[in-house]
C-alpha cells in the first residue's frame, strides 16, 4: 500500500496519517516530523532545514528528496508507507514516481483532506498555544498558506489526472474523519 496524504497546513494530516497508517501496517512518514526532529538533535540537515521551516518556507528540493529517498529505502516500508507533507512540489512529484517505479510498484492513492481557510486558521493559533511550535506564529502560518496554494494545491489536479485523488471532508471529530479515510481506502487495491 503506498499512499499520499494532502491537504493545507492545519487540515489534520498529521493525527490522521498516523492512525491510518497503523491500521494498514506500514509506516507513516511526515517530512515536517523528520525536519523537526533533525532540528531538535542539532544535525546539519537540520540546522540547514531551520532557516526555511521558520520563515514558512520550504526546504529546497534537493535535500528534501534525498532525504525521502534514504527514508523509503529503509526495511519498514518496503511493503508500503503513507507519505504526510511529501512530494509538494511538482518536482518531488517526478522524483517520488521514479523512486516508486524504482521498486516495481505503483501509487495507490491520494488522500486530500479539504478544511475551510477559517477552520485552519482557528486549529493553527490553537496548535500555537498548546505545542509552541515555532511556525505557527500568525505570519509564518499565512505565507505557509500561500505557498501550500501555490506550489502544492496544483499537485491535486495533477494526480486527480491520474485517477488517483479521493477527497476527504476533514471537518468533525478526529475519529468521524479517521472512518471517512477507510471508507475512502475501502476498495483500494493494493499494488
Ligand atoms: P504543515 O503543518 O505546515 O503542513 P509540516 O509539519 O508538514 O507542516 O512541515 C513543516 C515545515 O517543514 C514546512 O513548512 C516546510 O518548511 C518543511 N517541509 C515539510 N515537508 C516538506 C517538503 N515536502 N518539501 C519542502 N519542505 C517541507
Amino acid at each position: 500500500m503506498r499512499l499520499i496524504f494532502m491537504g493545507p497546513p492545519g487540515a489534520g494530516k498529521g493525527t490522521q496519517a498516523k492512525v491510518v497508517a497503523d491500521r494498514f501496517g506500514i509506516p507513516a512518514i511526515s517530512t515536517g516530523d523528520i525536519f523537526r526532529a533533525n532540528v531538535s538533535e542539532g544535525t546539519e540537515l537540520g540546522v540547514e532545514a531551520k532557516r526555511y521551516m521558520d520563515a514558512g518556507e520550504y526546504v529546497p528540493d534537493s535535500i528534501t528528496n534525498r532525504m525521502v529517498r534514504n527514508r523509503i529505502d529503509e526495511e519498514d516500508a518496503v511493503k508500503g508507507f503513507l507519505l504526510d507533507g511529501y512530494p509538494r512540489t511538482l518536482d518531488q512529484v517526478e522524483e517520488l514516481d521514479g523512486m516508486i517505479r524504482f521498486t516495481g510498484h505503483r501509487l495507490d492513492t491520494v488522500i486530500v483532506l479539504t478544511v475551510d481557510p477559517d477552520e485552519l486558521v482557528r486549529r493553527l493559533t490553537e496548535r500555537a498555544e498548546s505545542e509552541g511550535r515555532s511556525d505557527d506564529t500568525e505570519e509564518v502560518v499565512r505565507r505557509r498558506q500561500e505557498v501550500y496554494a501555490e506550489q502544492t494545491e496544483p499537485l491535486i489536479e495533477v494526480y486527480r489526472s491520474r485517477g488517483l485523488v479521493r477527497e476527504v471532508n476533514g471537518i468533525g471529530e478526529v475519529d468521524e474523519v479517521t472512518e471517512r479515510i477507510l471508507d475512502a481506502l475501502a476498495d483500494v487495491q493494493e499494488s
